[in-house]
């Protein structure tokens, strides 16, 4: 079948277009994953990743409950290899002084105590290199830049690799796995910019950051300061990942090189400041901003979307990768069913749908709050009751599926929260306020 018998945008030079069962467009941890997983069911998939790995990316803190979909993906090994162990997180409140280590190993449930810190050009190589281990025909420097969509017949996925070499995929089923690219939501439309909640981050790696002592060494650090908070992720090698994520206003405001404003951004937070006296950066600084999103469907016929092709709300709780791994790991078992032509498709297409925006919800309700003075002070409290501790870190190590025990002291932690707030009704609105207007301004550019 030539490309005009097939209905499809004749393009000189272009050539017969090559078949495949499914064609994975991105190659991070959620394309890696689905496409891993598909090849070892059998299917010819073809994935298209516009860069080359090993290539930099943000989002170096994992959760214990991706571990056991790492080790699924037989890669778990390697993670331990390249990662440090993360056995819990920091948390600074300078304005108050108060500090309190916060550990998986509380969580309540069936939770490994420990996740990873990873540099993702490293991480993401091991996924994507699995996959082709697993048989999938993985591309590098190959972008797509167009997918015709054919109903009741195959799609044709357009790309073009570095050299300008245009090629065609004949796709029978088509997976948006292109993170905050969001390819086919630019394509098709149906991305809804989060009105709740938006915030822009500046970050960097460095050198000679003082670290924890111990165990502790891994642990995430996180800090609240006037406009946002801070990140620390230890890597391995003695590196650092340090960020700031904003109100977009306060990026909107710089002026001067964003390196500069980053060591300013540093400056306004004493206990940062101070773990980086030493500390040389590495890398330019860099930002992500305007990266508060979610789509209205996540498929459509013949096509899905994964990871944060889907939604991204926010790095706080360093749930994105594990959101990518788990909707890549669900969303295997539907383009299968599809495939198969399974009359058990729609069901595990509903199942799909229901158990990913679960997961962006749990996390969402937690992500909104975390800036709010009630918050802060229900996290900084030492010592727990009614078991609302235990619950409250089972979600966020991951458990954040409608699977996770203790649903009621969750149920109490939210109880508190409200509480809290009216109780300390003019601090926490206002804080509410500042938060809706400063989210107001005009989004920052990635
Ligand atoms: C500031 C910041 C900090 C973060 N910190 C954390 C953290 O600590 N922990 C955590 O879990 N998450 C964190 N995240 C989120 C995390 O980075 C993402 O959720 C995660 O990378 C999503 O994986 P993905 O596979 O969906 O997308 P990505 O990892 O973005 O992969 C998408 C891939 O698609 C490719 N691509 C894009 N367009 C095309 C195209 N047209 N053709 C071919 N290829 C294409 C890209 O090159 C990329 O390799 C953070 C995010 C931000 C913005």
């Amino acid at each position: 079948m030539s490309i005009e018998d097939s209905g499809g945008t004749v393009t000189p030079g272009y050539g017969e277009p090559s078949r495949c069962d499914v064609a994975v467009i991105g190659g991070g941890p959620a394309g890696s994953t689905v496409s891993a997983l598909l090849a070892e069911k059998g299917w010819h998939v073809e994935v298209l990743e516009k860069d080359h790995h090993p290539r930099f990316h943000i989002g170096e803190s994992l959760l214990p409950h991706s571990m056991p979909m790492l080790e699924r993906l037989g890669v778990l090994d390697a993670v331990e290899g390249i990662g440090i162990r993360k056995y819990g997180a920091v948390l600074l409140s300078p304005e108050d002084g108060r500090t309190r280590t916060v550990y998986f190993a509380n969580a309540v449930g069936e939770s490994r105590p420990y996740a990873y810190q990873v540099k993702r050009a490293e991480f993401d190589e091991i996924l994507f290199r699995n996959a082709a281990a697993k048989g999938a025909r993985v591309h590098e420097g190959v972008r797509v830049k167009r997918v015709d969509f054919r109903p009741g017949r195959p799609s044709l996925v357009h790309a073009e690799d570095r050299a300008g070499r245009a090629s065609i995929r004949e796709a029978r089923f088509v997976i948006d796995a292109t993170g905050r690219d969001t390819f086919l939501s630019t394509q098709l439309g149906g991305k809804k910019p989060n009105r709740e909640h938006k915030s822009a981050a500046v970050f960097s790696h460095f050198a000679c950051v003082a670290r924890q002592a111990g165990l502790d060494e891994g642990n995430i650090s996180v800090a609240w300061f006037e406009h946002g908070w801070f990140w620390m992720i230890p890597f391995k090698d003695g590196t650092m990942s340090v960020g700031a994520v904003c109100w977009p206003y306060y990026l909107q405001a710089r002026k001067t090189g964003l390196d500069a404003f980053l060591w300013d951004t540093i400056r306004l937070c004493p206990p940062i400041a101070e773990r980086m006296r030493e500390a040389r950066s590495l890398m330019p600084a860099q930002t992500a901003g305007n990266y508060s999103y979610r789509r209205m469907t996540m498929s459509g016929a013949g096509h899905l979307f994964v990871g944060d092709a889907f939604a991204f709300v926010d790095p706080v709780f360093s749930s994105g990768v594990h959101l990518a791994l788990n909707s890549g790991t669900l969303g295997a078992e539907v383009v299968d069913a599809y495939l198969r032509d399974s009359p058990a498709y729609p069901a595990l297409l509903r199942d799909f749908e229901r158990t990913v925006r679960l997961g962006v919800k749990t996390f969402s309700w937690f992500i909104y709050r975390f800036t709010q003075p009630a918050f802060r002070d229900l996290f900084l409290i030492e010592g727990s009751r009614f078991g609302i501790e235990q619950a409250v870190l089972a979600l966020l190590a991951g458990n954040a599926f409608g699977q996770a025990p203790g649903r009621v002291p969750v149920l109490i932690f939210k109880l508190c929260y409200y509480l809290t707030a009216l109780f300390k009704i003019r601090g926490n609105w206002s804080a509410y306020r500042r938060r809706r207007h400063r989210s107001d301004w005009r989004a920052v550019g990635t």
